[in-house]
Parts: C-alpha cells; sequence; structure tokens
C-alpha cells in the first residue's frame, strides 16, 4: 500500500556534506520526495518534535544535537514507506545497524545518528504535519 512517511536528515549529515548522498540513496530505493527544505530548528521546535522521549535520560542532549545546524526534513511516499524507511535507516546506534543501511554508512553514534525516520503511519502523518502543509505535498 502506498503510504507517507517523514526522514530528516540531521546535523551531523548536513555537517558532512553527506545531504545529497542520503537524498540519493532513498530516491535509488524508491522513495518519492513529496517536499522537503532545509531548516535550522529552534529550541522549542525540537523540544516539540522529540516530546515523546522528554523523560528520557538523553532528551536534552538529542535537542542540543538536532539544533546544533540545519537539518532537512523531507516528506516521502512510497509502498510500506514507513516500514521500508526504517529498514533502510537501519539500528538507532550505528554499530548495530546492517552493512549498506543509511546509519551505518553515515551515522556516527547513537546520538549522531544521520537520519530520522517516523515508527508509525500514526506518526508519519502528525510528523509530516508538523513540518508541512497539505498544500506543500506535490
Ligand atoms: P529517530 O526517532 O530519530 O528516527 P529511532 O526511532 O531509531 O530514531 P529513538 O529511540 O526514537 O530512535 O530515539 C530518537 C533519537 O534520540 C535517536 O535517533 C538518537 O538520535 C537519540 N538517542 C536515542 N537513544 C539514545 C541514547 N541512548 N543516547 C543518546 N541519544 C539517543
Ligand atoms: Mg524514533
Amino acid at each position: 500500500m502506498t503510504q507517507q512517511t517523514l526522514t530528516i536528515i540531521k546535523p551531523d549529515s548536513v555537517e558532512n556534506h553527506n545531504t545529497g548522498k542520503i537524498i540519493a540513496h532513498l530516491e535509488n530505493e524508491g522513495f518519492r520526495i513529496l517536499a522537503g527544505r532545509m531548516v535550522h530548528l529552534t529550541e522549542a521546535q525540537a523540544r516539540a518534535f522529540y516530546a515523546v522521549h522528554k523523560e528520557r535520560p538523553f532528551y536534552n542532549d538529542l535537542v542540543a544535537y538536532m539544533t546544533s545546524g540545519p537539518v532537512w526534513p523531507l516528506a516521502l511516499e512510497r509502498k510500506d514507506a514507513v516500514t521500508y524507511l526504517r529498514q533502510v535507516m537501519g539500528a538507532t546506534n550505528p554499530s548495530d545497524a546492517d552493512a549498506g543501511t543509511i546509519r551505518s554508512l553515515y551515522g556516527e553514534s547513537i546520538e549522531r545518528n544521520s537520519i530520522h525516520g517516523s515508527d508509525s503511519p500514526e506518526n508519519a502523518a502528525i510528523e509530516i504535519s508538523f513540518f508541512f502543509a497539505a498544500s506543500e505535498l506535490v
């Protein structure tokens, strides 16, 4: 079933000049880009986006990292996009990620792990609307 998901190319990827390679990787895996832009998140935006993790010990560091430089949120479409993106991304910790996955190729650490992916179709819809108006999905 064709589905939408949200990815964010994270600050470490932008800093390391991996943005283009990650977009090419996603396109080669059959994702169609519906919307995308570069944005430097404010602290309030990063706190809101990752609010689900607010009780976790790594939350403040995660917010600092996600606001440390610009990121690229992209709304993506593909068959089984949510599950498929999680496979293509690899495990949260790049050292546990399967060879050839984006986190294995480009991630630096469990925190600086190159890319975000929505974890359910429900959260994908919420996260896409966090960054894009419906009229911007083309
Ligand atoms: P994401 O939500 O970014 O796609 P994920 O679903 O694989 O990643 P989550 O458990 O949702 O992982 O964690 C969100 C983000 O918080 C991770 O991608 C990573 O940047 C950071 N993070 C997760 N666990 C840790 C940890 N133990 N220490 C430091 N940072 C962490
Ligand atoms: Mg997550």
